[in-house]
């Protein structure tokens, strides 16, 4: 326990708030009340204090995977805890710890730079530390899951801090055990573990292609280039036109369905899945549907891949759910597959 003298500042309190700065999609949003959390221990009196005055709490990271409405009532805990350092290392791995707040992709060239390679093809997600672990993030044919040790959280059902191992966090495609349970951990701190051992892992088509005519043996600053240029030419900048990245998560099928569906489409797009089962490419089902490009108000379908939404300007929430629901609908006429949304709807 921290004495009175070590105890950090209370959680800074602004209200009302403007968060159209603080969600990619670009969505007009105005938060009751806004709290920056910039130390764990700011926690457990605060989530006390709200529950006590029944007032509703949510956690919000760098907001490239929500969807905000024009009013958020109750209280926004903004995630802004900093720091990162190198906790162990023997002759197999290197243990990291980083604060919840510090942003993904500074994280994962700061680690190049200090020769800790591993966490390269996830370069330029956006958003946070913290949420990273919430939906598993992933790309090129890896997912932070694998690098996590465990978790530190502070549990608002306990009201209390709880270390989750890797186990624990039950990562799995886009999802994990915190994704399961809503506002019932706030991610402070995520441990990773880096083998010493590397290997470049290009399989996946895009990164392939890339290093197609590459004679010479890879390293990870190569690969973390690559990546970078690749997402660069395909996914639009958030700073340049709103987005969340993909919208909807691949559907995975069982093998009979997969090969109804190739019978029927021959030119589909899937991937094996580790359980056995076929992951279908969203953007491909959706592309076939006649979405690709198309505008509908202010919301459309990016031109370059389909399975990105993009706020032209001025959309709201309701606007770029009324679009999901239309490309659902489709999808799910021609292919008989439901498309499951991926950004929280907050
Ligand atoms: C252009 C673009 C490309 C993207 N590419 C990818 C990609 O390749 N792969 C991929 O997996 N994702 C991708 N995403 C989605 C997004 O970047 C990730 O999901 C990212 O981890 C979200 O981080 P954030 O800090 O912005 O979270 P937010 O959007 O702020 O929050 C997302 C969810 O996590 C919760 N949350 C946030 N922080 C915490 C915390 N500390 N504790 C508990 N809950 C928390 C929030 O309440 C919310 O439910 C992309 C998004 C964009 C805009």
């Amino acid at each position: 326990m921290n004495s009175a003298k070590n105890a950090p500042p209370p959680a800074k309190l602004t209200a009302p708030m403007g968060l159209k700065h603080r969600n990619t999609l670009g969505l007009d949003c105005m938060a009751e009340s806004a709290y920056e959390i910039t130390a764990s221990d700011q926690l457990p009196s605060l989530i006390r204090t709200l529950e006590e005055q029944k007032r509703t709490w949510r956690v919000l990271g760098g907001g490239s995977n929500v969807i905000l409405p024009k009013q958020l009532d109750g209280a926004t805990l903004l995630m802004n805890i900093s720091g990162q350092e190198i906790i162990h290392a023997d002759e197999k791995n290197t243990l990291l710890a980083v604060g919840a707040g510090v942003n993904w992709h500074e994280l994962v060239a700061w680690t190049l730079e200090q020769d800790l390679p591993g966490l390269e093809n996830l370069a330029l997600i956006p958003g946070t530390v913290g949420a990273a672990p919430i939906q598993n993030i992933g790309a090129y044919g890896v997912e932070v899951g694998q690098y996590i040790d465990h978790i530190e959280a502070f549990d608002s059902v306990a009201q209390a801090f709880v270390t989750l191992s890797q186990e624990a966090c039950q990562f799995a495609y886009r999802d994990s055990y915190l994704k399961q349970h809503p506002t019932r951990f706030i991610v402070t701190k995520v441990v990773f573990q880096i083998p010493k051992a590397w290997q470049a892992r290009i399989h996946y088509a895009d990164l392939a292609k890339y290093f197609a005519d590459q004679e010479s043996k890879l390293n990870a600053e190569q690969i973390f280039t690559a990546v970078c240029k690749i997402r660069m030419q395909k996914l639009p900048d958030p700073k340049v036109i709103g987005n969340a990245g993909s919208f909807f998560h691949n559907p995975v099928v069982a093998q009979e369905q997969h090969a109804a569906l190739i019978a029927q489409f021959p030119d589909l797009v899937s991937y094996a899945d580790a359980m056995g089962k076929r992951k279908l490419a969203a953007g491909w089902l959706i592309d076939q549907c006649g979405f690709k490009g198309k505008q509908i108000g202010p919301v459309g379908v990016y031109e370059k891949q389909a399975l990105v939404l993009v706020n032209h300007g001025g959309a709201s929430a309701a606007d770029i759910l009324e679009l999901a629901s239309l490309i659902q609908y489709q999808v799910k006429e021609k292919f008989g597959v439901q498309l499951t949304i991926e950004p929280s709807i907050l």
